[in-house]
């Protein structure tokens, strides 16, 4: 097709438009739909203007692969969203996001391949200059970001399995490795000079892509524990630097734009993770926090039973309740909202205490309290729930541990500092989970052996629908 190029820049300008209106869209839950759909439709708009303008010329390259990756990749992308249980989305987030920096890394090395190859490496100094250091800097961001996010989708499912036999992730990082991490950046960026001076050599590319790999798993390596949300942020912001990079290599405007716009949204959201585990990104990215093994739980704690803690409930002034990555597991949302509703027709408040990284992706609770229509007014921010824990009567806490571990306070340990949600301040406790064992940071919990505290133990939906039935029949 011929389109003149201010045509299809206009259609850049729309793309653009429409991620931007998405983006300010995602910023607020009730219109996070409506952003989600502006950003796809960015995005096809996009596709279809690149499709376009593309000349296709008379080899098969063109004609057929370009179809058949879209068609290949549709079709992939759509049985993996299909299929993907409502916990694994956080892996799959992962995933896509190791996938988005290999993109642009692959596009990064076939440009400068072709270019070595048919002998049209710019001559003009500028031009060549903005060219190969874009390319140096796409592949060490791209690649970082595949092997990274790999390492980070692996520790999110806790391991791997080979030939049946499954082994932990590992998560090691003495202080040394920050030594061995600088000397690799210093390889690459000498490479990446290399690069420059001998423009025509592609082994100087291979040792980038080489070491940048290393790169990627050794940034990740020592992360672990309560911190993983802020690297799998700080992953997504990276897969959208590498391809503003790539914007720059194939001169392409929304390419630039859109990857702009991942790199800082992504660095928004992992500012905001940090202050929720009250961290500093360099001491989460050089530091190992969260990186011990899980503890073994020695105490004992006997459990109660649903018609006792519906008996504690009833005649309740304030209920609130504490999610957790628990509920995801259970998927019990929607008994928990039928819980809630029967104390409101009791008279008790209820309202919902979110903390940022409960469960195990940014807004994991929201969605899944949204899906069970929970009124968006009634999930309150840990800062604003806090200020009201020493009022409420009954925390219910179902399936969260980390989020709610009084030892997150004393400054020791992998969750040292992170802020919780003060549930040890209600009068009573109630938590919903299947044992005494550890969270995600593999630390133990004090509030389980309080004396004001309740374990119900059992599947989160089991334990709820128990609930519910006892409170019916008071
Ligand atoms: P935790 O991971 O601390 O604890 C979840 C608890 O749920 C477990 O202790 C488990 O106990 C219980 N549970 C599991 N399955 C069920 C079930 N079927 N029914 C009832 N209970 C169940 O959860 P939190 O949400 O409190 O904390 C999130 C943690 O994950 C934090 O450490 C956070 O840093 C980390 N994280 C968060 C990410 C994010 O972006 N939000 C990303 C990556 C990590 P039991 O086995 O006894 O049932």
């Amino acid at each position: 097709m011929d389109l003149e190029p201010e045509i299809w820049d206009i259609g850049y300008l729309i793309a653009s438009i429409l991620f931007i209106l998405g983006l300010k869209k995602l910023g607020h839950p009730r219109t996070a739909p409506t952003g989600n759909l502006y950003g796809a439709s960015g995005m096809l708009v996009a596709v279809v203007v690149t499709v376009a303008q593309m000349n296709f010329g008379d080899g098969i390259e063109g004609t057929v692969l370009i179809p058949a990756g879209l068609i290949a990749g549709g079709i992939i992308g759509y049985t993996m969203a299909v299929r993907v249980q409502m916990t694994g989305v956080p892996e799959m987030v992962a995933l896509f996001n190791g996938f988005g920096g290999a993109a642009s890394a692959l596009v990064a090395a076939s440009e400068v391949f072709r270019m070595i190859n048919n002998g049209t490496i710019p001559t003009d100094w500028l031009t060549f200059h903005v060219a190969w250091i874009a390319i140096g800097l796409s592949t060490l961001v791209g690649w970082m970001t595949l092997t990274g996010s790999l390492l980070a989708m692996m520790k999110l499912k806790g391991g791997f399995e080979i030939f049946g036999k499954w082994y932990r992730t590992p998560t090691w990082g003495p202080e040394w490795l920050n030594y061995v991490k600088g000397i690799f950046l210093i390889g690459i960026v000498g490479l990446i000079y290399m690069s420059l001076e001998e423009p025509g050599n592609q082994d100087y590319v291979i040792g980038i892509i080489v070491l940048s790999c290393i790169l990627g798993l050794l940034f990740v390596l020592p992360i672990g524990g309560a911190d993983m949300p802020v690297v799998v942020s700080l992953l997504n912001s990276l897969s959208g630097v590498a391809a503003a990079f790539t914007g720059f290599i194939i001169s392409n405007n929304v390419l630039i734009i859109a990857g702009s716009m991942v790199g800082a949204a992504g660095l928004v959201l992992t500012n905001i993770m940090c202050k929720a585990m009250n961290r500093r990104l360099i001491d989460v990215l050089f530091k190992s926090f969260g990186g011990t093994d899980k503890e073994t739980v020695t105490r004992t704690k006997v459990g109660s039973d649903p018609d006792e803690v519906a008996m504690i409930c009833d005649g309740i002034s304030k209920c609130v309740i504490i999610p957790g990555y628990g509920m995801a597991v259970s998927q019990c949302q929607h008994q928990v909202r039928e819980f809630a509703d029967i104390l409101e027709a009791n008279g008790c408040e209820v309202k919902y205490g979110i903390h940022p990284v409960a469960g195990r992706m940014p807004g994991h609770m929201n969605v899944l309290l949204a899906e069970a229509n929970v009124p968006y007014e009634k999930l309150i921010e840990m800062d604003d729930i806090n200020s009201e824990m020493g009022e409420c009567d009954v925390a219910l806490v179902v399936g969260a541990n980390d989020t709610v571990n009084p030892v997150a306070r004393s400054g020791e340990g992998p969750l040292a500092g992170m802020p919780i949600i003060d549930a040890d301040k209600a009068r009573v406790v109630v938590m919903v989970k299947r044992s005494l064992s550890v969270g995600y940071a593999g630390v133990d919990n004090d509030l389980f052996y309080e004396d004001k505290t309740m374990m119900l133990f059992g599947d989160g939906k089991k334990m709820m629908t128990e609930l519910i039935s006892s409170m019916k029949e008071l």
